[in-house]
């Protein structure tokens, strides 16, 4: 989609599954698998949909822009059968499906640092040595989800791998960043906490129109209703309270949602209609 300046497209890394109890906190099964139906080991499907970011050109070529690159392609097969990797989708064909490289990327940027947003950050050649899966990129990192990425706990171990980010600060690619702020012209990140201490979201302003890439704030269309949170997440209160506010100013400035996770609609509306929440989606379907 075109939004002013930006051109916005919706990338798939890949399809997954996780624990639907997990992605769905509180709520009780009967209510959320009407929304996610669970298979055999009480997984539901979702995918991992990073957002390609185009433009404005500003010395004769545009800028290009991937927030988050999904799982990639180094985990453990044990890993990817437990979390049920759908084989035969990878980012390296959906960006070449829009004529992109992985050479022309100029900024990858993350909304934090788990396994299936930045697991596809740095890739593995042939010696089995680990290295940027974007050469010629910076990668944007906040440094607050550097820093608990670096030195995680029991509860967080499971999805912070270093070798997804580790190597990139060894070969000087990383840009820190320590707040809310711009990453390029009508781009910026916003902190919501909650999922992680430092989880961020990302605006992307032009021509008058807002859309919003929501990371794991509201990882699929079924978790637009304010109190269904993830199981997942450290600070639930304080997704709760950001939830809150970003979904009406969502409804009030008809903003076009991004959802990394959802694993048939990329992008939508949230609207309300007697009280209720729900998303229309956009056109395309990824
Ligand atoms: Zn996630």
């Amino acid at each position: 989609m075109t939004l002013g300046d930006l051109t916005l497209t919706p990338l798939l890394d890949r399809h997954f599954r996780l624990d639907g109890g997990a992605m769905f906190g509180v709520v009780p099964k009967p209510l959320w698998e009407k929304r996610a139906p669970a298979d055999e080991r009480n997984r539901i499907t979702m995918a991992m949909r990073p957002l390609l970011v185009q433009g404005p050109s500003t010395s004769g070529r545009a800028t290009t822009m991937i927030i988050d690159a999904g799982a990639g392609e180094k985990m453990e097969p044990k890993l990817q059968e437990i979390y049920g990797f759908e084989h035969g989708e990878s980012l390296a064909a959906s960006l070449a499906a829009v004529g992109v490289s992985a050479g022309d990327v100029d900024i990858v940027l993350a909304s934090h640092l788990h396994f299936d947003h930045a697991g596809g950050f740095t890739t593995r050649d042939a010696s089995g040595a680990i290295g940027p899966a974007f050469p010629n990129a910076r990668y944007v990192i906040n440094a607050g989800e550097w820093e608990d990425a670096t030195h995680p706990h029991e509860r967080n171990r499971a999805s912070y791998f270093a070798e997804n980010y580790v190597p990139l600060r060894e070969a000087g690619l990383v840009d820190f960043m320590t707040g809310d702020g711009a990453v390029m012209p009508g781009v910026r990140v916003r902190r919501t906490g909650g999922h992680t201490r430092w989880h961020q979201i990302v605006y992307l302003e032009s021509g008058g129109r807002t859309a919003v890439f929501a990371a794991d704030l509201l990882p699929t269309t079924a978790h637009v209703d304010v109190p269904w949170i993830m199981g997942y997440d450290l600070y639930p209160m304080e997704t709760l309270e950001f939830k809150r506010a970003f979904v009406r100013e969502a409804v009030e400035r008809e903003s076009v949602i991004f959802f990394e996770h959802d694993p048939q609609i990329a992008a939508g509306y949230i609207r309300e209609k007697d009280r209720r929440l729900y998303v229309e989606p956009l056109e395309s379907r990824v």
